[in-house]
């Protein structure tokens, strides 16, 4: 059995120290006494919420899926535009890749990620436990694809941008889609995952009893004697996922509480996002280069790349807009390049400098990182409602299936590097 003082010893996953985590209360936050990161959030100990709200979201994103988002007409003609429509429209264009992602990133995982968070949470309120490590690990795995509320945004800006040429008008699946996103929102700030993690039983260990589950703590898994006392990890491993610490156990070996496959490190961390660093700064050049949208009006064609997106936006007096798209389509992406490559060097030059900061600042990039999507979005949403032969007509560009990959490499580039490098780095000196 785990003594009590085993019980709250936790390893930050950032920057990799062993340390005692505070029985957390009600709207308190622990951070990570060297890197800051948070290590249980004011969310502790809420199951309800975030499972109602879960289910909100998931019941009104039924209706933003088969009802109209938004109508435009244009001389005479009028169009509507469902969720799909974009995705249709940017497959008929030869973009297939494009329209996996959106299909993805905005239809298929939204669905999925909201169906298995609302059947692992109704399971815990329910007393079953079988699976529920796994499930979680998937769910949680899936977070960053899952890309709603940039969608949403994105749906702004190609409303606010259609505004100018033609009448458009939200329609209920608009509603319903500004709906379904905020009472996501509204449960990712209620879900507390070391509040779900420390309710799943651990394999071969007796599931808690249902009526007790809140108010217990980890349960019977002798997982953190092996670390040692100076704060390093001495022989056991903690999980990247659950953050479990597992004693004595294997590098290869399943977690017994999500079954991720356990490491000491990220096998091949430093190489494999050095290679996708550099595949992204060689499509950057592209992604910036080649147009991303043509916009086709009474047969004048105008093509917009990225940066000239945003000085159209700036010269309709769309000043948010065009900040919003110019941080997140343009500042975004090289800052995760540039902050990748400064983390990697740091990394092999063994450096103490700014390693805290150099924490931070991948927390930020990490998080921000899927913002840059939007441009993908607003291009979906133009080419699928933009359809009026010469008088208007909205048409996808190379440039942004260069994007789009630099996008999705820079954020498979932060899942990974292991931060914990640049931590154990100095210490070999
Ligand atoms: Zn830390
Ligand atoms: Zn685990």
């Amino acid at each position: 059995m785990a003594t009590a003082e085993n019980q709250a010893r936790v390893a930050c996953p950032d920057c990799g120290l062993v340390q005692r985590l505070p029985v957390v209360r009600r709207r308190h936050i622990a951070e990570c006494r060297r890197c800051a990161r948070l290590l249980a959030g004011p969310a502790t100990g809420r199951v309800d919420a975030p499972l109602a709200l879960a289910l909100a979201a998931l019941l009104l994103l039924i209706p933003a899926t088969v009802a109209p988002l938004l109508s435009v007409a244009s001389h005479g003609a009028a169009r509507i535009c469902w969720l799909s429509t974009g995705i249709a429209g940017l497959w008929r264009e030869g973009f297939a890749p494009l329209a996996v992602i959106v299909g993805a990133f905005c239809l298929a995982f939204p669905y999925l990620y909201l169906a298995a968070l609302i059947a692992v949470l109704a399971a815990l309120r329910l007393g079953a436990r079988a699976y529920l490590g796994t499930a979680f690990r998937w769910i949680m795995r899936l977070r960053p694809w899952m890309m709603l509320e940039i969608f949403l945004v994105g749906c702004f800006v190609a409303y606010s941008r259609l505004r100018l040429v033609v009448g458009v008008h939200v329609l209920a699946g608009g509603w319903s889609l500004m709906g379904a996103t905020g009472a996501l929102l509204l449960a990712l700030t209620q879900l507390d995952e070391r509040t779900i993690w420390e309710a799943l039983p651990l394999r071969g260990a007796a599931p808690l009893r249902r009526t007790k589950w809140l108010a217990r703590r980890q349960a019977t898994w002798d997982v953190s004697r092996g670390a040692g006392g100076d704060g390093s990890l001495g022989r056991a491993i903690a999980c990247t996922t659950c953050e479990l610490l597992v004693n004595d156990a294997c590098p290869g070996a399943p977690c017994p509480r999500c079954a991720a496959v356990l490491h000491h490190r990220k096998p091949y961390a430093f190489t494999v996002t050095a290679a996708l660093v550099a595949a992204g700064f060689m499509l950057y050049v592209p992604a910036n280069a080649l147009p991303v949208l043509t916009l086709v009006s009474f047969g004048n064609e105008q093509s917009n790349t990225i940066i000239t997106g945003v000085l159209e936006l700036i010269h309709n007096r769309l000043w948010p807009l065009a900040l919003i798209v110019f941080l997140a389509s343009i500042v975004v992406p090289l800052l995760k390049l540039c902050g990748l490559t400064w983390m990697l060097l740091a990394t092999l030059q063994r450096s103490r400098r700014m390693l805290v900061a150099r924490t931070r600042f991948f927390r930020l990039i990490d998080t921000v990182g899927s913002w840059s999507n939007i441009d993908v979005f607003v291009a979906s949403v133009l080419v699928g409602l933009l359809q009026f032969g010469a008088i208007a007509q909205a048409r996808a560009g190379g440039g942004l299936v260069a994007f789009a990959a630099v996008v999705i490499l820079t954020m498979i580039a932060t899942r990974t590097f292991d931060t914990r490098l640049m931590w154990d780095a100095p210490k070999g000196e």
